[in-house]
C-alpha cells in the first residue's frame, strides 16, 4: 500500500509540473508569441533578415507603398516616393521602429495568438494608410538636405496626409548602409524633441486667456527687454506698450515673460499639460516622445524665459501639430492617425481603440487664439504666400545654445473649409522660423489637396 500511494503522489506531481510548464508555456506564447515569430531568423516570414511575406500597404488614393511579390518585399518603384514615405512605411529590418512595417508587424503578416502566423490566406494583411505619397513628395523637396520635419493633418477626421522626417534613406537597399547619416532612423514628426522657441507663446496666451480676466486688455512694457529681479531678459524688438494680441503678433519676449509672471508657474504648468506637455501622446497606438514644460520651482528669469520658450522647455512636434488641429476646431480635434484601414480583424480592433477627439481647451478660447494667429499672419508674415488658404500661423526661432544656428519653426492651421489641415514644420538649425520653415509650409499646404 506504502509504495501505491508513494507512485501515486509521484504521479501526481509528475502531471502538476507538466499541466505548470504547459501553463507557462502558452502563457508566455500568448504574451511573447508576436515577439517570438518576428524574430528575423524565422524563415516564415523573413529571407536573409529581410521581411518577405506581408500585405500590401497602399496610401489614400491606392498608390502602391509595399507589397509582396513573388516572394519578395518592394516598395514603390519611385525612389523619391520611397524616401518621403520611409518613416511612416517602415523598412523591412526594423530601423525605423515606429514604420508601419514594425508597429503593425502581426497585422501585417496575418500572425496571431491563437493560428501564429498560420492562419487566413497565407500572404498577411492589407493596409491602407491616410498620407499622400505626392504630397510627402512635396514635403521632402522642400526639406531638401536639411534635417527636420513636415505634419499635416486633416481637424476634422485625424487623417495624417503628410508626414516626413529628414534625412531619410530608401528601403530598398540595405537599411544598415543608411546608418551613418545621424538620426537616420528616428521619424522626428513622432519621436523629435526640440526647443520650440516663440512657438511656446501660444501655450502662454492660452493660460492668459484661461487665468487673467483682463486678458485682453492689460498691457505690458518692453524695452527692447524687461529686467526681472535684477536680471536682463532681452527682446529683439523695442515693442513699447503691448498687449496680447500685439505681443503675439510682434512675437514680444519681454511682454510674454511678465504674461507668464502674472499667469503663475502653477497655472501655466496647468494650461500646458492640458494641451498635452509631459503626457504619452499616441498615434494608432505607437507611443510619441513626450514634450516637457517646467516652471514649477524655477527662478523668476528662468520662468519667463520658459514663457517664450526657452528654459527647459522641449516639443515634440507630433504633440504640437495636435495642439494646432485643436485650436483649429474650436478647443478639440479628431485624433491624428496614420492607418485608414486594414482588412486584418486585430488591426480594426487596434485603430477603432485609438479613433475619437482629443479635448484641450475651451471653444472661445480656442476662437481667440486662432484669430491672433490669423493677425501674426495678416500684419506680420504676409498673406500673399497663402492665398486662399485663411492661415492662422505663428513662427519660432528656437535659440539652441550659442554657438549653433537656431531651429526655424512654423505651426499653424489654414482655416479655409477645403483645406481643414494643421500642420508643424521644424527645420534644424535653419535660422528664423519666417523664412525656412514657413516656406515650407506655404509650398505643401499650397499642394495639399481639397478636402472632400
Ligand atoms: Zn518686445
Amino acid at each position: 500500500m506504502k509504495h501505491t500511494a508513494a507512485r501515486s503522489l509521484a504521479l501526481r506531481l509528475l502531471i502538476l509540473f507538466f499541466c505548470l510548464g504547459l501553463a507557462l508555456y502558452y502563457g508566455q506564447l500568448a504574451v511573447r508569441g508576436a515577439r517570438f515569430a518576428s524574430y528575423p531568423t524565422n524563415r516564415h516570414v523573413y529571407a536573409d533578415g529581410r521581411l518577405v511575406r506581408a500585405g500590401a500597404i497602399t496610401d489614400r488614393n491606392g498608390v502602391v507603398l509595399a507589397h509582396t511579390q513573388d516572394g519578395q518585399r518592394l516598395f514603390n518603384e519611385n525612389a523619391e516616393i520611397r524616401q518621403a514615405t520611409v518613416h511612416a512605411v517602415g523598412d523591412l529590418e526594423g530601423y525605423v521602429s515606429t514604420g508601419v512595417h514594425t508597429a503593425f508587424w502581426a497585422e501585417l503578416t496575418g500572425y496571431d495568438a491563437v493560428n501564429g502566423l498560420y492562419s487566413g490566406n497565407g500572404a498577411g494583411h492589407n493596409m491602407q494608410l491616410t498620407l499622400d505619397a505626392d504630397l510627402c513628395v512635396t514635403a521632402w523637396r522642400a526639406l531638401g538636405r536639411r534635417a527636420g520635419t513636415v505634419g499635416v493633418f486633416n481637424y476634422n477626421t485625424g487623417e495624417i496626409l503628410c508626414m516626413v522626417s529628414t534625412p531619410t534613406f530608401d528601403p530598398q537597399l540595405a537599411s544598415a548602409d543608411a546608418g551613418s547619416q545621424k538620426g537616420v532612423y528616428v521619424n522626428r514628426l513622432l519621436s523629435g524633441s526640440y526647443a520650440p522657441g516663440s512657438v511656446f507663446k501660444v501655450v502662454t496666451a492660452l493660460s492668459v486667456l484661461q487665468n487673467l480676466p483682463d486678458a485682453q486688455t492689460r498691457t505690458f512694457t518692453c524695452q527692447r527687454g524687461v529686467t526681472i529681479e535684477d536680471e536682463w531678459l532681452s527682446c529683439l524688438g523695442n515693442h513699447g506698450t503691448v498687449d496680447l494680441q500685439t505681443a503675439l503678433v510682434k512675437s514680444c519676449n519681454a511682454a510674454f515673460a511678465q504674461f507668464a509672471l502674472a499667469v503663475g508657474r502653477e497655472n501655466l504648468t496647468r494650461t500646458a499639460q492640458s494641451v498635452g506637455f509631459d503626457r504619452t501622446l499616441t498615434m494608432d497606438g505607437i507611443a510619441c516622445t513626450q514634450s516637457h514644460y517646467e516652471g514649477i520651482g524655477a527662478r523668476s528669469i528662468d520662468f519667463g524665459w520658459s514663457g517664450i520658450g526657452q528654459y527647459n522647455d522641449t516639443v515634440n512636434p507630433f504633440q504640437y501639430m495636435t495642439f494646432m488641429g485643436a485650436i483649429a476646431g474650436g478647443g478639440s480635434c479628431a485624433r491624428p492617425h496614420l492607418v485608414a484601414g486594414t482588412d486584418s480583424l486585430p488591426g480594426k480592433a487596434r485603430l477603432l481603440a485609438n479613433r475619437g477627439r482629443v479635448n484641450m481647451m475651451r471653444r472661445d478660447h480656442a476662437q481667440v487664439l486662432g484669430d491672433m494667429m490669423r493677425k501674426a499672419v495678416t500684419d506680420h508674415y504676409g498673406d500673399w504666400q497663402f492665398n486662399g488658404l485663411e492661415l492662422c500661423a505663428k513662427t519660432g526661432t528656437a535659440e539652441i545654445g550659442d554657438r549653433d544656428t537656431p531651429h526655424s519653426w512654423f505651426v499653424g492651421f489654414c482655416r479655409a473649409e477645403s483645406k481643414p489641415y494643421a500642420f508643424v514644420v521644424v527645420v534644424e538649425n535653419a535660422g528664423s522660423g519666417l523664412g525656412a520653415a514657413s516656406s515650407i509650409a506655404a509650398r505643401v499646404l499650397q499642394a495639399a489637396p481639397s478636402a472632400e
